[in-house]
């Protein structure tokens, strides 16, 4: 099955294990555990199925309706884009910037699978969290992730703040927007084409979402307060001086654990 996959996937063998797995209703480690048990009739089917689906493209997580972000169990769907293991970078940051805060207001945008916010909420239970998003339907999961691990977030169906009344509100804006060019070749590759194009793309140059969101926040964070980015590895120096136009100060970028670029942050001058 792994030989199979190779020509549509990085990690065969790990996907073929965790869709057979899927199929018999266990974990990757009892399979180890089992080398020579032979699944049964269903389980076979069950597999030969779910191989012929990734075949065609569907990524593994939205197969197995689930995919793990900061060791949260998320349910996600072709609503919602799968979650980067890079992006738990934005929760790293985003907690370091509410340490000193007691009962910090804190708003997501584009919130998917609810992956960034259920994670900040997990780590500081005294946080209030807005989560928006502009899809219905990634915010329906957004929503059922939230019920099934218990945690309360409020929910807001908004295309970026629109909704969101200007007003400094917020101790943190944070967000992981669509920021591939809508012209990149990457869209074609891998499982970019199974994503909702709506949350990898926002315009010709990447940055339209970026820009909206940035020149957006400083109106609803209180003096001192962040914003928080995700963004292309070569988009730093433009989010830098987006930042800085619009008023943020202790400009900072953090880099991926590939060593990329992958998070800028300001702070509103106190
Ligand atoms: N936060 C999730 C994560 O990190 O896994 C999802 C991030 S995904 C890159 C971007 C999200 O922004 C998508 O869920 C998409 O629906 C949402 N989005 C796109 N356009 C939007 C808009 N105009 N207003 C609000 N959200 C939008
Ligand atoms: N990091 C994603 C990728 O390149 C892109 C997600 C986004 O546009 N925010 O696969």
């Amino acid at each position: 099955a792994g030989v199979r996959l190779a020509r549509c996937s990085d990690t065969p063998r790990l996907d073929a294990e965790l869709l057979l797995a899927h199929c018999l209703g266990r974990d990757r480690a009892w399979l180890m555990a089992w080398p020579e048990r032979v699944p049964d009739v269903a389980g076979r089917e069950c597999f030969e199925a779910l191989l012929r689906r990734r075949e065609q493209g569907e990524p593994v997580a939205y197969l197995l309706g689930e995919r793990e972000f900061w060791s949260l169990p998320l349910a996600v769907t072709p609503d919602t884009l799968v979650p980067r293991p890079e992006t738990e970078l934005l929760v790293e940051q985003s907690l370091a910037l509410i340490a000193g805060r007691e009962r910090p207001r804190i708003l997501e945008l584009g919130t998917g699978s609810g992956a960034i916010a259920l994670a900040l909420k997990r780590e500081r239970p005294d946080a209030g969290i807005i989560a928006t998003d502009v899809s219905p339907g990634a915010l329906a999961v957004a929503r059922r992730n939230a019920g099934t691990l218990g945690l309360a977030l409020g929910f807001i169906l908004s295309d970026w703040y629109q909704a969101i009344a200007p007003g400094p509100r917020f101790d943190l804006i944070v967000s992981n927007p669509p920021y591939i060019a809508a012209g990149d070749t990457c869209l074609q590759q891998g499982d970019l084409p199974a994503e909702p194009r709506q949350a990898l793309c926002s315009g010709p140059s990447g940055l339209e979402a970026l820009r909206i969101i940035i020149e957006g926040a400083m109106s609803r964070l209180v003096p001192g307060a962040a914003l928080v980015l995700e963004h292309g590895h070569d988009q730093h120096e433009s989010v830098r001086d987006l930042l800085r136009q619009a008023g943020f100060g202790t400009l900072r970028m953090e880099r991926d654990f590939s060593g990329l670029p992958r998070v800028s942050l300001g702070l509103k001058p106190a």
